[in-house]
């Protein structure tokens, strides 16, 4: 479904993010890139999503080479992601925030909604309907004129998915879904996931959390230093002495 070939990065400055990795995510599969801080995860994400040119190598989404397309584009095609660290727009309502997200959204009929509630169009009050259904399946309906920057950490985590989801994306890319989220709230995070994969969305993952990788991911990458050290089975590669080493090798 979305494959990076042989990607290289080179940041300003010279420094070689990302130095020959390759990734692929099947479809209807949750994949996990695991490894630690700095190995080039969020690079390789960015890749994926087109925010990020590489160097060298090329990204493919549904078999066609995308390398050379930004991310609104591959988002018209179905790709989302959410960001390590939440990008809520704080002092808009949970409502908005997911309102603001519809592909086509223009700041005037935001302006229009904001101000002049009569003037509410039909595609409009179809988006409502469907950032009212988003919003309901995570608990978040009853807090939907509340300004997202009040939200908790995970509540954060799930307005992003939900916002990624007005796009029904086929492929969602989620960037440490578990970070900054109260331990006991994880779950509903992979809860969720779970009932997106069944309806058959696509999932990449970075996550540091390895019981929700275990929990999640069917494949797993192990990138580290820009390049990739071992992929299979969560149970297999977290086995793999050179796994350990390198986290490992990563403690301050
Ligand atoms: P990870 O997500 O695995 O922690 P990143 O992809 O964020 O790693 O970063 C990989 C490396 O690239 C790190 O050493 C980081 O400091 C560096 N890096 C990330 N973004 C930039 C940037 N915009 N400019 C320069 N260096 C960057
Ligand atoms: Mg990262």
């Amino acid at each position: 479904m979305l494959e990076a070939d042989d990607v290289s990065v080179v940041y300003e400055g010279g420094f070689r993010a990302l130095n020959g990795a390759s990734v692929r995510l099947a479809a209807g599969a949750v994949t996990g890139l695991i490894g630690p801080n700095g190995a080039g995860k969020s690079t390789l994400f960015g890749v994926l999503a087109g925010a990020v040119r590489p160097a060298a190598g090329d990204v493919r989404l549904a078999g066609q080479t995308v390398t050379r397309h930004g991310p609104a584009w591959r988002a018209r095609r179905g790709l989302a992601r959410t960001f390590q660290l939440s990008r809520e727009l704080s002092s808009l309502s949970v409502l908005e925030n997911l309102l603001v997200a519809r592909p086509h959204a223009r700041g005037e009929r935001l302006l229009s909604l904001l101000c002049a509630r009569r003037a509410v169009r039909d595609d409009e009050a179809a988006a409502i309907d469907k950032a009212r259904g988003l919003l309901q399946r995570v608990d978040l309906w009853r807090l939907a004129d509340a300004l997202a920057g009040t939200l908790s950490g995970g509540q954060k985590k799930l307005l992003e998915l939900c916002r990624a989801l007005m796009l029904d994306p086929r492929i969602v890319l989620l960037d440490e879904p578990s970070a900054g989220v109260n331990p006991t709230r994880i779950g509903e995070i992979v809860d969720f996931v779970q009932v997106l994969r069944q309806e058959g969305v696509t999932f990449g993952i970075v996550e540091h959390n390895m019981a929700m990788v275990r929990a999640l991911c069917d494949h797993v990458y192990v990138l580290a230093e820009g390049r990739l050290l071992t992929e299979g089975r969560f149970d297999d590669v977290i086995t793999n002495a050179d796994v350990a080493s390198a986290y490992l090798g990563a403690q301050p």
